[in-house]
């Protein structure tokens, strides 16, 4: 085997090895907590939140409306027990309830809306729930793509990591050196020859770079200074 050949099958080894490395990566980038379901938890812990505050609203209403009503019971037990003669007095009792009726009459609204907010809530977390469950599994189902993709990347790398061993350790380290110079400089080292043709700079070869080229020397393209491979 030509040494261009040798060097063409390193390019191409690490080349792949490149690209793995990058999609490694992006894998391990998207690996763990993810945006949309902390959002989907922060709100649905939010909404619960709200939901509880609205039902211990409700709960106080309550017991402000049993108050009221055993007031009203008081005052109604005052007025016609009879042990009340004094007409200002009666009068009085009899305002007292007026005020607690329409006060009464005000927490019940009060309580109305507020269990309509109640319920709104519930169907608010019950819907936010719903979206965190399939945000969720969405997320689990990439993630174990995700994990798959990376051990699969990783036991690329490792074989990739040994065929480099492999070729480089059949040409004389001064050479890879030589390669790894160029391959810094211009991102590959190694250029396909087709039809005369460089294919790293697509500039056309002489005859004399040709000839020397296919003779298995070590060529480097006049124009980009490139090792040039013919297959
Ligand atoms: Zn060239």
């Amino acid at each position: 085997m030509s040494v261009a050949k040798q060097l063409y099958e390193l390019q191409e080894v690490d080349l792949a090895f490149e690209s793995r490395e990058q999609a490694l990566e992006q894998v391990t980038g998207k690996l763990g907590e993810n945006k949309a379901v902390l959002d989907a938890r922060s709100k649905l812990a939010s909404e619960n939140q709200r939901r509880e505050e609205l039902r211990h609203k409700q709960h106080s209403l309550v017991l402000e409306i049993n108050d009221v009503t055993t007031k009203i019971a008081n005052a109604e037990e005052e007025l016609y027990s009879g042990r009340t003669k004094n007409p200002k007095e009666l009068a009085n009792l009899q305002h007292e309830i007026e005020i607690l009726k329409a006060k009464r009459s005000e927490l019940e609204d009060r309580t109305i809306e507020v269990m309509e907010q109640v319920e709104a809530a519930v169907t608010n977390v019950g819907a936010i729930k719903s979206e965190l469950e399939i945000l969720e599994a969405e997320w689990q189902a990439e993630q174990e793509k995700l994990k798959a993709d990376k051990a699969r990347l990783e036991a690329e790398l490792v074989s990739l990591r040994q065929r480099r061993e492999a070729v480089s350790s059949q040409v004389v380290p001064e050479v890879i050196a030589f390669y790894c110079e160029l391959q810094k400089g211009k991102g590959t080292a190694v250029a396909m020859v087709e039809q005369g043709v460089c294919r790293g700079c697509r500039l056309s070869l002489s005859n004399a770079e040709l000839q020397r080229a296919r003779s298995g020397d070590l060529t480097q393209c006049s124009s980009c200074g490139r090792i040039l491979f013919l297959a």
